[in-house]
């Protein structure tokens, strides 16, 4: 196990594309970190950089202490488990996870015993004389994860590992996955685009797009305090409701929908804006029944514990996600008010969010 140290880590490829730039974190021993953002973001290279299956172009890599930015791949003791975890066919499971200590030239009686010890820890004892088609998707992709866990690397990777399941086996193996974090305590890095699994499995995320962190941060500092539009809208389900404003004065800003009258916390915030553009956010979840907002049903979908209530204020398209059953229609009134301290700003220019 072992901490790591990145320090602005580029990546431009052959062709002159950049994938990554400056990426720089620093990553605790037994930490898990998930890299999410949208298809291209560049969190793929970063793990490949950090693998060692990409070259760094520019920048620093420590693992454990040691600085590993120019180390091959196979000295930096890492283990990477894929989307395709192509498992040998002719070969028993047994085989399968004892392939790369055997390789290694390792004892016989250890390899038994690190293979039983993965086979335990996932629940896999029983299939160690199959072979893999006889066994089921969610048990072939922790064949996978124990080939890894055998070598007992110092980091664990893991690109995307779930995205080929279907979605009920995809949450039984990210609760399998949190439970082994658990159990192992090692450091594990782990990319996808679902913000589901980021904010499930992660101690921090790291949010990426266009090659470029804009944050990093536990999963409910993310939720409560997105650093950007950007965030504030990759993160969240439904996405988070935005409205273009503008300050027209101390006190209110102002859409052709809405006009939202500041308290004496928000006036303090906002004082450099009056006169410019703010976007205000305000999750579905905060935009609460009751209050002197009209919001006029266009759908409204029942999903038992709570309603997702789609519809306009003025002109402005929202979602409200109300925690009980409703009955409601098109063309229906819903009177609601955003929860004050919820409301979200960002200046409309920079993104950034205005704290
Ligand atoms: P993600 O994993 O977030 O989907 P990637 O890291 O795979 O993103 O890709 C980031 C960017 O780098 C994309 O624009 C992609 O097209 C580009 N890219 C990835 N691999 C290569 C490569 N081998 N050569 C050139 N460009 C690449």
């Amino acid at each position: 196990m072992a901490d790591l140290k990145i320090k602005d880590m580029n990546k431009v490829y052959p062709n002159g594309v950049q994938a990554v730039f400056d990426f720089s974190m620093e990553i605790e021993d037994g930490e898990f970190i998930v890299l999410v953002g949208p298809s291209g973001c560049g969190k793929s290279t970063t793990l490949r950089m950090i693998a060692g299956l990409e070259e760094i172009s520019s920048g620093t890599l420590e693992i454990g202490g040691q600085d590993m930015t120019n180390e091959a791949a196979k000295d930096r003791d890492i283990a990477m488990v894929f989307q395709n975890y192509a498992l040998y066919g002719h070969k028993t499971i047994y085989e399968n996870m004892a392939f790369s200590l055997d390789l290694r030239g390792e004892d016989p009686d250890v390899i038994y015993e690190k293979v039983m010890d993965a086979a335990r820890i996932l629940d896999l004892t029983s299939q160690l004389n199959k072979k893999p088609k006889q066994l089921s998707g969610g048990q072939r992709q922790r064949v996978a994860v124990g080939r890894t866990i055998v070598r007992n690397p110092k980091v664990f990777l893991f690109d995307e590992p779930l995205s080929n399941l279907d979605a009920k086996l995809r949450g039984s193996m990210r609760r399998e996955l949190k439970v082994l974090h658990n159990r192992l305590k090692a450091t594990m890095i782990y990319v996808t685009h679902d913000q589901i699994e980021a904010l499930t499995l992660a101690d921090r995320i790291v949010v990426m797009a266009d090659g470029r962190v804009q944050q990093i941060g536990k999963p409910i500092e993310l939720y409560d305090k997105p650093a950007n539009l950007f965030v504030a809208s990759f993160i969240g389900l439904p996405p988070m409701n935005f409205i273009k404003t503008r300050m027209v004065d101390s006190k209110t800003l102002r859409s052709k929908s809405i006009t939202w009258s500041l308290d004496e916390r928000e006036q303090e915030l906002l004082k450099s804006y009056i006169g410019k553009v703010v976007t205000l956010g305000v999750r579905p979840e905060d935009v609460r029944e009751g209050g002197n907002m009209d919001l006029v049903v266009q759908i409204n979908e029942n999903l038992g514990p709570y309603s997702l209530v789609h519809g306009v204020i003025g002109k402005k398209h929202m979602v409200a996600k109300i925690p009980k059953w409703l009955e409601l229609k098109e063309g229906d009134t819903l009177k609601v008010s955003f929860a004050r301290d919820k409301v979200h700003y960002f200046d409309a220019e920079t993104t950034c969010a205005i704290r």
